[in-house]
């Protein structure tokens, strides 16, 4: 009988849970109901991989009605063994949750707190930071008369959430324009 290790895990854990409760004399049949309703009863399994970082984690989503119902590490998968990190393991709530920044918040200098603003304002704003600082500070040749072509004045940090080819793109945009100072998870 060929299985996997995640069909494995999932038959030995049931198994044992089962064994274990009815050898105790208690009534399963209500926790079969119950079992019925959970989340997962139905969804549909998509084997995918994770894109926050260069270790490319598989992904186990469950879709359900076509939406992720859940996203689990894949114990078959070499590398994380069925683990995710903090960031794989966010998906679903990354994709659902109610608490996740859905618009640009700004805070003005000097001031204490933040306003929602529309895309355009803080596009517009950024790009404009950008242009003013780097026609100030850009740097043709160093010291010793070295062509250098840089910006210094500039730093990038990316957020967590931001996926390699977020990354990637920024990374070669901020190169276009000659910042070398920035960071972020995946550090492309
Ligand atoms: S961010 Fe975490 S879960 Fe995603 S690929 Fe990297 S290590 Fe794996």
């Amino acid at each position: 009988m060929n299985i996997s290790r995640r069909g494995f895990m999932k038959l030995a854990g049931t198994g044992a849970a089962c064994l274990g409760l009815t050898d105790l004399g208690f009534d399963l049949d209500p926790a079969r109901v119950v079992a019925a309703d959970l989340k997962l009863e139905g969804a549909r399994e998509v084997l995918s991989i994770c894109h926050f970082c260069s270790c490319g984690c598989n992904v186990i989503m469950s879709i359900k009605d076509g939406k992720m119902v859940a996203a689990e590490g894949d114990p078959d998968f070499p590398v994380s063994e069925g683990a995710l990190c903090a960031k794989g393991a966010a998906f679903q709530s990354m994709h659902y949750s109610e608490q996740r920044l859905q618009k640009p918040l700004y805070r003005a200098p000097g001031s204490e707190n933040w306003e929602e603003k529309d895309w355009d304002f803080v596009l517009d704003r950024i790009a404009r930071k950008i242009k003013d600082t780097r026609d100030r500070d850009f740097i043709a040749k160093n010291a010793k008369g070295l062509l250098v072509n840089r910006v210094e004045s500039i730093f990038e940090l990316g957020a967590s959430q931001m996926d390699n080819e977020e990354c990637a793109l920024t990374h070669q945009m901020l190169t276009g324009l000659g910042v070398i100072h920035r960071d972020h998870q995946a550090r492309v």
